[in-house]
């Protein structure tokens, strides 16, 4: 193990630089327990960087981003910007630094935590337990396929061109067996192959890819077939792959079982071990500058990047641990209390979090 990691750090906007800074803290504390130094070097990026810099990419902050381990990333955005023309909107940036870094494996863990089952608008008994993964690609499929529109015989017709390489089909499937391996050993690749080519072909290349990972359970599903059982049963599944759209869809879906913007957190990948880490939830501004945000998020990305990008996983299992003992000690921000009378601010919950780690 490394002893010394560069992390970028970019807080962004909106909340965002309210729970980076509890993120920092915890990750500094996992640095001295662990002997590891994480040098982290601060970037600015969306709404922050406009107002600065003129972009919401600085060429800087890609640079800093290249050259370090792992970013971790806050939120970018806010009404300031709203009607801002095209490439001067907060979220350019984030779609720019996603392309220059060249990441193409979203992950998003959804783990429905005993204690907050109540914040879920299903059924206790189908939620609780629920720990799962969704693996999708990001760089292909149908959003990046050709797109066209023109006059037919009968009026106005548009397409949208589906392509996959089976390069591109391989790497993602290897991501998700490189999880499962980690986890329950089973894998869920999701499709439409009774329909689609390109499902047909990506079917085909896990089959294959399957022969590399003996000790991990592959099995298919349809997307349709998985978008139903996500709500009758999702304790069945551990991990789930699949393409671009289908993933952009399940995952949405599988992040509300839980029921709770402010507890989850995502990683996408490149290739190698190079990962950028943000919670799902964005800027908040509603919220912004009132020290109430739920940095739980932010923190739980910061685990998975110990794992996944730092191989620390001992330390990020600590991590995730110190959130649940907090959390089953009863302690909660306004997003996830049940009475928000007696809810605690973001610096407490950092703090209370670190005491536990
Ligand atoms: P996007 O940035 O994808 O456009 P959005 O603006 O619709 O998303 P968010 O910024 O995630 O959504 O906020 C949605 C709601 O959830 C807001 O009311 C916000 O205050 C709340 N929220 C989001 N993140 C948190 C958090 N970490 N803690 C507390 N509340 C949060
Ligand atoms: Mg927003």
């Amino acid at each position: 193990m490394k002893k010394n990691y560069r992390i970028a750090v970019l807080p962004g906007d909106g909340i965002g630089p309210e729970i980076m800074q509890e993120a920092v803290k915890v990750l500094t504390l996992v640095g001295e327990l662990e002997g590891v130094t994480f040098t982290c070097e601060e970037g600015r990026i969306g709404g922050i960087a406009i107002d600065t810099d003129g972009t919401p990419l600085p060429e800087e902050t890609v640079t800093l981003a290249k050259q370090a381990d792992a970013v971790l990333l806050g939120a970018v955005g806010g009404p300031k910007w709203d009607q801002n023309p095209g490439n001067l909107r907060p979220e350019t940036g984030l779609l720019g630094i996603r392309k220059a870094l060249g990441l193409f494996a979203n992950i998003r863990p959804a783990t429905m935590h005993s204690s907050l089952v109540d914040a879920s608008s299903l059924k206790p008994e189908v939620v609780s337990g629920v720990d799962l993964i969704v693996v999708r690609e990001l760089t292909g499929g149908i959003y990046f396929g050709e797109k066209k529109r023109y006059d037919g015989p009968n009026g106005e017709v548009a397409e949208d061109q589906c392509i996959y390489h089976e390069a591109e089909v391989e790497r993602i499937i290897r991501v998700g067996f490189d999880i499962a391996r980690k986890r329950q050993k089973r894998l869920v690749s999701v499709d439409k192959a009774n329909v689609l080519e390109s499902s047909r072909l990506w079917r085909k290349v896990a089959e294959r890819v399957a022969a590399d990972y003996p000790d991990v359970e592959l099995s298919h599903q349809l997307v349709d077939s998985c978008a139903m059982q996500l709500v009758r049963e999702p304790k069945q599944f551990d991990v789930i792959v699949t393409e671009n759209m289908f993933g952009d869809i399940l995952s949405d879906q599988a992040a509300m079982l839980t029921g709770s913007i402010g507890m989850l957190s995502s990683a996408s990948l490149a290739a190698g071990s190079f990962g950028l880490y943000e919670p799902v939830h964005g800027s908040a501004p509603d919220i912004a500058g009132k020290g109430i945000a739920n940095p739980l998020a932010t923190i739980l990305s910061v685990a998975m990047m110990l794992r996944l990008s730092l191989g620390m996983d001992e330390a990020a299992a600590a991590v995730e641990n110190a959130v649940w003992s907090v959390l089953e000690a009863g302690h909660r921000t306004g997003d996830i209390a049940a009475d928000r009378s007696k809810a605690i601010g973001t610096i407490e919950m950092g703090q209370l979090v670190r005491d536990e780690l």
